[in-house]
């Protein structure tokens, strides 16, 4: 009840949510307490959190930020919220996002923006916006997103959380809308590396309803926290420090660096020399998975249907016109048009060995380091309003969406102010190393 009152009060300036579950809360919360009165409690029994609308939450509204899934109720739970509720947790409800996905600001939702509690002109970040916006304001402790090209890590840092983006395949997909299938992961969002580590350990495993979810055996995040990090070798990648980065950010990353050499860590320089053409490649396989994922969205078996249809094919014409937004509509034709003949081999296949370049650089720079450190974002959170055109909105993705395309993990923790706004530390690690970079941030937290 704490939580509800929280988010009536605080809602209204910020729309962090687009649905609030509570008389769901109310029941969940009941059954907790009886858990608990019988001696079945379990550590996150009771414990409150919200999940992105792109989670399917079995007869809950699941709109993924779209008015094409404005009526669609969800006949199932995704597996990661099914875990959840299987441990125990109170969901309050379903959390604002950029339509399906697709956006670094919160501005394209059908359901309005979200504003940055730390200063209501700002943007909180997207695609997860509404997620970390509710941590931040304390409306509940954690939530869950979803992290394609940095949707987890850059709200988090615009938001002044720890957002974990999982190696690809460390979460199940299954029951979350999919945007671009070879890149989507699921991920804790909270205020502390710890309380990441409790929902990852919670919700990370094989899931045979996804095909694409990794067979390794779950670790205990939470008992390697403490672990020293005498020994740790960071490195700091030098395209992740040049133009048109925030001078008050990259004093943060400076400043948290010389805490791990205190801490016994060393630092070197190192180069991904393939980052510049990732925001690239990643535009071109985005929205190409895109363009194939939303084609079910056709006004038949369920979404936004027309009115009075002339025949199937006005049906799915107007249909899709109505229930798209722009941003939306926009990658769907990009998408479209680089995987259509005469174009799939000069966009897409070349994007595709971009892709394995830059993996490659990563793989590389792992042989020589732990971690990788950075800014998560080149700016703070900007103004709403401030990015009007789709390019510029696409740069800011610039250390983010190596991640995704190369399928690490990575974690952006609080490090500091730029002016009144909060800017993020991101570290990275090789494939399925969450325990080791999420004992990395919690001992500079
Ligand atoms: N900003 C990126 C995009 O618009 C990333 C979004 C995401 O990670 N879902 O595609």
């Amino acid at each position: 009840t704490d939580c509800l009152k929280r988010i009536e009060r605080a809602e209204p300036a910020l729309n962090s949510f687009i649905s609030v579950t509570a008389e769901q809360a109310l029941a969940a919360a009941d059954a907790a307490d009886r858990a608990r009165a019988d001696g079945r409690a379990g550590f996150l029994t009771g414990v409150p959190l919200a999940f992105k609308d792109i989670f399917c939450t079995r007869d809950v509204k699941t709109s993924c930020g779209s008015k094409m899934l404005d009526n669609f109720i969800a006949p199932y739970s995704a597996t990661a919220v099914q875990k959840l509720d299987a441990a125990g947790c109170v969901s309050l409800g379903k959390t604002n996002m950029d339509e399906f996905a697709m956006g670094s600001s919160n501005e394209s939702s059908y359901y309005g923006a979200v504003k940055n509690p730390w200063d209501l002109t700002a943007v909180p970040g997207g695609s997860s916006g509404g997620s970390a916006a509710a941590v931040a304001a304390g409306l509940v402790p954690a939530t869950l997103g979803t992290d394609t090209g940095g949707s987890i890590r850059q709200p988090a840092a615009f938001c002044g959380i720890t957002g974990l983006k999982p190696t690809y395949g460390r979460i199940s997909r299954y029951g979350i809308i999919a945007y671009a299938s070879s890149l989507d992961q699921a991920g804790p969002m909270a205020r502390t590396a710890e309380d990441c580590a409790h929902l990852l350990g919670a919700i990370a495993g094989h899931d045979p309803r996804d095909s694409t979810s990794a067979p390794h055996a779950v670790p205990d995040y939470a008992a390697e926290l403490d672990a020293p990090l005498t020994g740790l070798k960071i490195g700091l990648p030098r395209e992740y420090f040049g133009d048109g980065l925030d001078p008050a950010a990259a004093h943060a990353v400076n400043e948290a660096v010389k805490v791990y050499e205190s801490l016994g860590a060393t630092v070197r320089d190192v180069s991904l020399p393939h980052t510049r053409y990732a925001t690239s490649a990643y535009y071109v396989i985005a929205p190409a998975e895109a363009s194939s994922n939303l084609a079910r969205f056709d006004g038949v078996r369920f979404g936004h249907r027309c009115d009075s249809p002339e025949d199937l094919i006005d049906l799915y014409k107007r249909s899709r016109a109505e229930g798209f937004g722009e941003e939306v509509k926009r990658r769907i034709l990009i998408g479209t048009h680089t995987l259509s003949e005469g174009f799939f081999d000069a966009y897409y296949i070349k994007a595709q060995k971009v892709r394995r370049l830059i993996r490659q650089d990563f793989l590389d720079a792992f042989d020589q380091v732990d971690v990788l450190m950075g800014p998560t974002s080149p700016t703070p959170a900007f103004d709403l309003g401030a990015q009007k055109d789709p390019v510029s909105m696409y740069l800011q993705d610039i250390y983010t969406i190596a991640v995704n395309l190369a399928g690490i993990p990575g974690i952006s923790v609080p490090a500091g102010f730029s002016g009144a706004r909060p800017v993020g530390l991101q570290i990275l690690g090789a494939h399925f190393s969450e325990a080791r970079l999420l004992n990395v941030a919690h001992r500079f937290q």
